[in-house]
């Protein structure tokens, strides 16, 4: 199995979350964005990864046509998670694009063993370019066309906002990782803790008598506060493509 580039997280557990979670809140799809994204779900090869990275410079209104059709079925489907994880009505004109997509698209579905089981894939036919977004729009229509009783969450840090598909066996995962959003939350209960203040006052206090240490905490518990819309710190990288 190909390695996936180090700044593609695949912790959404369905293509069609990571799909979202490739793009920060209030930000646009970007194209690398959108090829790196194919290329670690092996929708398609690094090669041709490499070759659609050179597109918009090749034959810019294929690439242009296509990152537009890919932009908005990545807004259409925020919007219907977003309702889905709030159990409200999901409105037809979210579904719309992903419908688009699979009216276009031909192909069929494969068995495939992961984690231990076998579940079933769709294998879009190559043609053009909009083949390209077939397997999101898949993944996208099974997940609304399990409404309301899907497993659906939202990372806990509210500074991150990650959409996962919780499998886990208790079905309580919290997190979008353990490794960066639970430890980051797990660190900052300790700190709040054994300061015993509110986050403010602690911070504004610790800038003033421990410069080291107050300089190390200032920075960790602030990366988001100057930018609410950004992800989290360690999730930077995954956050400009
Ligand atoms: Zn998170």
């Amino acid at each position: 199995m190909p390695s996936s580039p180090s700044y593609i997280r695949l912790l959404g557990g369905r293509l069609c979350l990571d799909f979202v979670n490739t793009t920060p809140l209030h930000s646009e799809l970007s194209w690398e964005g959108l090829v790196l994204l194919l290329e670690a779900n092996r929708i398609v090869s690094a090669d041709r990864g490499a070759q659609l990275l050179a597109l918009p410079q090749s034959d810019p209104p294929a690439a242009e046509g296509l990152l537009l059709k890919a932009r908005r079925l990545s807004a259409s489907l925020r919007k219907a998670l977003t309702a889905m994880h709030r159990k409200h009505r999901i409105a037809a004109e979210w579904v719309e694009p992903i419908n688009e997509i699979l009216r276009i698209t031909e192909g069929h579905d494969e068995l495939i063993f992961e984690d231990g089981a076998w579940r079933m894939e769709f294998v879009a036919r190559e043609g053009g370019l909009d083949w390209l977004l077939a397997a999101i729009a898949r993944s996208a229509a099974e997940l609304v066309a399990e409404g309301p009783k899907a497993p659906l969450r939202i990372c806990a840090n509210p500074q991150c906002g990650l959409f996962f598909y919780d499998k886990s066996r208790t079905h309580r995962r919290r997190w979008c990782s353990m490794s960066v959003c639970g430890n980051r939350s797990k660190v900052s209960t300790f700190a709040r803790r054994h300061m015993g203040m509110p986050d403010a006052m602690r911070d504004a206090r610790l800038c003033f008598t421990s410069r080291t240490s107050a300089v190390r905490l200032w920075t960790r518990d602030h990366s988001h506060a100057q930018t609410p819309a950004a992800p989290p710190k360690a999730d930077a990288s995954r956050a400009r493509i």
